[in-house]
């Protein structure tokens, strides 16, 4: 049998391929970081990576971990309600609570999971789900696992999101749900506005905070603390693998009826591993370091501040953002290639997005600003976008 589906599968990747869609992986042969070295022997300073706080190499949660490692071995070979839960797991499951200001919280392997087991265990088909159409692709799985009734509201469009509110009062329950930071545009979700219209059409919020915790907000609590309503969004769902030291690990926080819902009947919970006891450690000691101090957001948000200002300077056509995604817009797929590839050989590692992960015409390079960037490594991107930028008449 394998020959014919073999032969369909060539095929396809050919098609890929000429599509210019294949992904390839650069190989990395340095910890996570600022400035790293890839396997072709060059260092790059990197500018792609979801590390915003700089902790992916952080010498305390390297220790934190190496004595979780010690202290409780190396992995927990169960699920969580079978034997699979330490002290470390609940002692986590309740910093991140604290860290958000609400009242319990689930870990998952990954968000990925959180998102997928979110709201079949919730909602039937009797239930609304309302979503923004620029949601992860995580959310769109988890809704499709769910009979509930689907709406889709344009993104960041409260006019369109008070429309589909009016449209599924029909509905037993009704859920608003939307990212925190959209990751390909950086803009942050009106969760002011949203928190109304759901108090006005009677439905529950949640939010991904994957790109905006530990991000935004004066202290990096993220959409609760930027609008001001700590507290009163039910559902939170996040990962330990962006801002929160990037190693794996996901978690559904909220009120403590549906997180208790979620530990009977999420199936990715019931029947998928615990997360590894030194990435617990690791995870503890990184909110123990949060709840003191908030000095690597000040550094991130200075250094997000910084560069766009210079970048606006240089002449670049730059998204209005509050997250640390810095949309470079070229609207041309082929220039997005183009400079990335120049970019790099500046020393500068960029992607260059273009349909479909952003809309035809839409074309950019993302930079994700990060704490563990210096001022230099800031001026040296500037430097070289605007060095290549000329090369390409992308700014005179
Ligand atoms: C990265 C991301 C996820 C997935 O998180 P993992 O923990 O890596 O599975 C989910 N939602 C959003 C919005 C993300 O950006």
């Amino acid at each position: 049998m394998y020959g014919k589906l073999q032969e369909h599968l060539q095929k396809e990747l050919a098609d890929i391929r000429e599509a210019g869609l294949y992904k390839n992986e650069r190989i990395i042969t340095s910890p996570q970081k600022a400035d790293i070295s890839v396997s072709t022997g060059e260092k790059v300073l990197n500018f792609c990576a979801n590390n915003y706080l700089g902790l992916s190499n952080h010498p305390k949660l390297v220790e934190a971990a190496k004595q979780g490692l010690d202290t409780h071995g190396y992995g927990m070979s169960s699920v969580r309600f079978i034997c699979g839960t330490q002290d470390l797991h609940k002692t986590l499951e309740a910093k991140i609570a604290e860290f958000f200001g609400t009242e319990d919280t689930i870990l998952y392997a990954a968000c990925f999971d959180a998102n997928g087991g979110v709201f079949e265990p919730l909602l039937t088909a009797e239930d609304a789900i309302i979503s923004d159409s620029l949601n992860h692709a995580s959310i769109i799985d988890g809704v499709r696992l769910c009979k509930a009734q689907r709406y889709r509201y344009n993104n960041a469009d409260m006019a369109d999101l008070e429309e589909k509110l009016k449209e599924a009062q029909a509905q037993r329950f009704r859920i608003i749900v939307t990212d925190g930071v959209f990751s390909m545009d950086g803009n942050v979700a009106p969760m002011d506005k949203i928190n109304e219209l759901a108090k006005k059409y009677d439905a529950l919020v949640m939010v991904d905070e994957c790109h905006s915790a530990g991000v935004v907000g004066k202290t990096g609590r993220g959409v609760t603390e930027l609008f001001d309503i700590r507290g009163e969004i039910d559902i939170i769902t996040g990962t330990l693998g962006k801002a929160f030291g990037g190693a794996i690990g996901g978690f559904t926080t909220g009120r403590k009826e549906i997180i208790e819902i979620l530990r009977q009947r999420s199936r990715p919970y019931l029947f998928s591993n615990s997360i590894p006891p030194l990435v617990a450690n690791a995870g503890i000691a990184m909110f123990d370091m949060m709840a003191k101090t908030s000095e690597l957001q000040d550094k991130l948000h200075w250094n997000t501040g910084y560069f766009m200002e210079k970048m606006k300077a240089a002449g670049f056509d730059i998204k209005p953002s509050k997250s640390a995604i810095c949309a470079v817009m070229l609207y041309d797929a082929k220039l997005s290639q183009d400079m990335a590839a120049k970019l790099l050989d500046e020393g500068i590692y960029v992607i260059g997005f273009y349909y479909p992960v952003v809309p035809k015409g839409q074309a950019r390079i993302r930079v994700q600003l990060s704490a563990g960037h210096e001022k230099e490594h800031l001026d040296k991107c500037v430097a070289a976008f605007t060095k290549v930028g000329k090369e390409l008449g992308v700014v005179k």
